[in-house]
């Protein structure tokens, strides 16, 4: 059995090869993602940035700044916690990711999940709430946490938003204070989480687990936007 952080290179190093879709010609690094490989706490953005594509971390621009605001406001260290990003390349332009790209990297943040196997993820922004809150609107249920599978999930705006609408600034914060008593709770907690049904939405199951990968697959060439096979761990 390999140990966790031999399962992290081999994860860092498959994302900083990686060709399955056409981001791969257009960046300069991928942003596999960093922290701690055993962190209570994982946070999700969207994609990289120019500084984040430059340097290969993930949120070390202007948003990166504020995130470690709101992270210190939650009493926790930048470094404590695990940051990645649903996309791993830089959209060109910093544009929405488009669906094959978040398809085509989805099992590389399947595997960073369930290999820091965090108490508390915090999505930041749409595009990462969506995958555990389809069809919701972040602006009605933001800092409303659920449980999945004896996580909690946590969406929150994405604090680039703030940068851009000063007011979500005092949201964001109030939004982060809760994470040390839900981190408690979590810690605390192997079963249902006391306030984790409050919201009316239906239970979104967690990914099933992640298909077995036939080694005679073919990985898709950067020009295919169909989300090719990722092999690791063989
Ligand atoms: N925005 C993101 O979503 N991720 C980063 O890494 C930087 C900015």
């Amino acid at each position: 059995m390999i140990s966790i952080e031999e399962r992290a290179a081999e994860l860092n190093g498959a994302i900083r090869d990686c060709l399955l879709c056409p981001l791969a010609e257009t960046r300069t690094h991928s942003v596999p993602g960093e922290g701690p490989l055993r962190a209570e706490v994982m946070c999700i953005g969207e994609a990289p940035g120019m500084n984040e594509d430059r340097q290969g971390r993930p949120f070390v621009g202007a948003a990166g700044k504020f995130l470690g605001e709101l992270l210190a406001a939650a009493g926790l260290q930048r470094d404590e916690v695990y940051i990645c990003n649903v996309l791993k390349c830089r959209p060109p332009e910093n544009r929405d990711p488009l669906p094959g790209e978040i398809e085509a990297c989805a099992e590389y943040l399947e595997l960073q999940i369930d290999m820091v196997d965090p108490l508390v993820i915090v999505t930041l922004g749409r595009f990462s709430m969506s995958r555990w809150f389809p069809q919701q609107a972040i602006s009605r249920i933001h800092g409303n946490v659920r449980e999945f599978d004896g996580r909690l999930v946590v969406p929150m705006y994405h604090p680039a938003a703030a940068l851009h609408q000063g007011n979500l600034r005092e949201v964001l914060l109030a939004d982060f204070r809760k994470l040390p008593a839900l981190l408690d709770q979590a810690r605390g907690a192997k079963g249902p989480i006391a306030g984790s049904e409050r919201l009316d939405l239906p239970i979104t199951p967690v990914a099933a687990p992640l298909p077995k990968v036939n080694s005679d697959e073919q990985q898709a060439s950067p020009g295919d936007t169909s989300p090719g096979q990722i092999r690791l761990f063989e």
